[in-house]
C-alpha cells in the first residue's frame, strides 16, 4: 500500500485479491477518515471476474465522499447484480405466470411467485403487468424454500458492498425492508 498527499494506491493480483477484498473495512476506515482517493492497482489481468467485478465497485464506493450517494450506489449495484443472475439463470423458472416453487406445490398453486400471498392480502401493490414498480433490495435478498435447497441463496456475507459497509443495524433494514422503495430503505441506513 502506497500513501501519498491525497490516494491510497494498493497493488492487486489474483494471489492477494481475496486478501485485498477482506480488508475493505480497513481501506474504508483508512479513506474516509482522511478523505483519501483510492486507486486499485492491477499488476495482471484478474482471472476471476466475479472477484474484478466486486472490487472494482468497493473501489467506486470508496469514493463516493458523499454517504447518501454511496448507498445509493451500493443499492443499486446490488441490485442489478442480483437481477442479472435471476435473468441468465431463470431461477424462478416462470411457465404460465406460475414459478417453480409454486408448480410443484399444487395445493397452494397460485400466479405471480411470491409477490402474492394470501397472508398480506394478495398480490403485492408493486406488482404492475407482471413486473415490480420499485426496486425491493429485501425482496430481491430473498429466496425461498426451493431456491435455497437449490443453492440459490444471496446471503449478505458474500456480498462484499454490504458485508463491508454496513453494520448490524444497516444490514437488518436491508434484509427486512420487504415490499418498500429504495428511498425508504436508504433513509432507514442513514439513521443514526
Ligand atoms: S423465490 Fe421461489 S416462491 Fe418466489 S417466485 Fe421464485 S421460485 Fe417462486
Ligand atoms: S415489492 Fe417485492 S413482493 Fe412486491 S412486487 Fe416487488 S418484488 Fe414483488
Amino acid at each position: 500500500m502506497i500513501i501519498d498527499s491525497s490516494n491510497v494506491i494498493i497493488d492487486v493480483n489474483n494471489k492477494n485479491i481475496n486478501r485485498v477484498i477482506r480488508k475493505t473495512k480497513k481501506i474504508l476506515k483508512l479513506c474516509d477518515k482522511n478523505n483519501y482517493k483510492l486507486k486499485f492497482n492491477y499488476l495482471e489481468n484478474i482471472t476471476d471476474e466475479s472477484k474484478l467485478f466486486w472490487i472494482k465497485n468497493i473501489e467506486k464506493a470508496i469514493n463516493i465522499k458523499d454517504i447518501k450517494k454511496r448507498y445509493s450506489f451500493i443499492y443499486d449495484v446490488v441490485c442489478s447484480y442480483i437481477d442479472d443472475k435471476y435473468k441468465k439463470y431463470n431461477y424462478c423458472d416462470f411457465k404460465d405466470d406460475i414459478c417453480i416453487f409454486f408448480r410443484n406445490n399444487p395445493n397452494i398453486c397460485h400466479k405471480n411467485g411470491c409477490c402474492y400471498s394470501d397472508a398480506r392480502g394478495g398480490l403485492c401493490k408493486n406488482l404492475k403487468n407482471n413486473s415490480c414498480k420499485i426496486k425491493a433490495i429485501s425482496c430481491k435478498l430473498y429466496s425461498c424454500e426451493y431456491l435455497r435447497k437449490n443453492k440459490v441463496n444471496f446471503r449478505m456475507k458474500y456480498i462484499p458492498l454490504i458485508k463491508y459497509f454496513f453494520n448490524i443495524k444497516q444490514k437488518y433494514y436491508i434484509k427486512y425492508s420487504f415490499f418498500k422503495e429504495k428511498n425508504y430503505v436508504l433513509n432507514k441506513l442513514l439513521e443514526k
